[in-house]
């Protein structure tokens, strides 16, 4: 018996998540997010799942070039582009295409031009983050002169372009900012060579804002079956999950009304009842900050958190006549108790839960 938590990372799935932002954005391109080891989920795998994807996109060169190694041949985007001469050396050998932010990458490429890339140019509508701004202020340049340096250097291919929303998981961010809007008419405004591809949309853009879809669509976490709303869950979207995340029943013990169970005597047993200790914790990444009534799904049963997260068991309240024996499957997130769902009861976001999983979680792919 093993009582360690397990990952069951559904492949079908991520394709048939991927038909249905296929179907949302039937004439776009669509640019794989996979940054942060695919949410969680494994970067290698899947990738080699999603061979329906146009491109992938990471935020950190070495993932590129694991993904090179495995033998990934779609196009891969660094949405931070190169930090360094040696990381656009690695652009260069590895064909990767790097997203421009900040006027020292330039200065790199004009002093670098043995190393040929292709690059777009990241664009600030509003997230205040990275990229280049429409008019240029005393430390940002403006595009037109991005555009007009990169024009220059002969080795350097300008191919497209992108932007990100800031709030456009907000489903009335709209009605009360008009911030989706005002950054769209920002992204349309700034004028472009025509030759340039654009991209803007995330997955809640994709859901909901059809005209920021332009060419490229950049879907992330809706490939997981997971939704970016606080309103809906995936499920809503037509999305299914891909990750399960799977322990055992370890023990089971009898607590008396009144009793108080786990750290902190957080719970108290409100009748004569029944514990399940589960063998998973936050040494594995279910959030400490789980709050009583969290649901864990035992034999297709949902059954609610009981008493504080440990670093290698939860309690659960299985009732005073329990259908739960030692060795039982309990699912700590997946298909009838989601992610989202899960960390809402923990004051989070689903995809810090899918991304902090600790690396003793074994991954197994069906
Ligand atoms: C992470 C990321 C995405 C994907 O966002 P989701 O909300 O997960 O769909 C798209 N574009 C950029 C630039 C990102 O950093």
């Amino acid at each position: 018996m093993t009582s360690a938590a397990v990952a069951y990372i559904d492949q079908q799935a991520l394709n048939h998540n991927l038909e249905i932002i296929k179907a949302q954005a039937a004439k776009q391109r669509i640019m794989a997010v996979i940054k942060a080891d695919a949410y969680g989920h494994g970067l290698i795998e899947v990738a080699k799942s999603l061979q329906k994807a146009d491109a992938f996109a990471v935020a950190h060169i070495e993932e590129a070039v694991a993904l090179r190694e495995a033998g990934i041949s779609q196009s891969i985007f660094l949405l931070q582009g190169f930090a360094n001469t040696k990381e656009l050396e690695t652009a260069s050998t590895f064909g990767l295409i790097s997203c421009l932010h900040d006027t020292f990458q330039l200065d790199l490429l004009e002093s670098n031009p043995e190393y040929p890339v292709e690059v777009w140019i990241k664009i600030d509508t509003g997230m205040g983050r990275l990229g280049f701004i429409e008019r240029s202020s005393r430390k940002v340049s403006a595009v037109a002169e991005i555009v007009q340096r990169l024009g220059n250097s002969q080795h350097v291919r300008l191919t497209g372009s992108m932007s990100h929303f800031a709030q456009a998981d907000l489903p009335d961010a709209d009605q009360t900012t008009g911030k989706n809007t005002e950054q769209l008419r920002r992204y349309q405004q700034i004028s472009l060579p025509d030759t340039l591809t654009r991209s803007m949309a995330n997955t809640a853009a994709i859901f909901t804002q059809e005209d920021s879809h332009f060419d490229w669509i950049r879907p992330g976490i809706s490939l997981y079956g997971v939704s970016p709303f606080h309103d809906k869950t995936g499920a809503e979207l037509g999305l299914k999950p891909v990750m399960r995340l799977v322990s055992e029943v370890i023990a089971i013990k009898p607590v008396k009304k009144n009793e108080t169970v786990g750290y902190g005597g957080r719970w108290t047993a409100p009748n004569d009842t029944h514990i399940a200790v589960i063998g998973a914790g936050y040494g594995d990444g279910y959030p400490r900050h789980a709050e009583d009534s969290t649901p864990i799904l035992i034999n297709d049963h949902v059954y609610p958190l009981a008493g504080r997260v440990s670093m290698d068991m939860i309690t659960v309240d299985i009732g005073p006549t329990p259908a739960v024996k030692i060795g039982d499957k309990a699912q700590l997130w997946g298909a009838g108790n989601p992610l989202e769902t899960v960390a809402r009861h923990a004051a989070t976001i689903p995809y810090e839960l899918s991304c902090r999983m600790t690396s003793r979680v074994k991954r197994v792919y069906v």
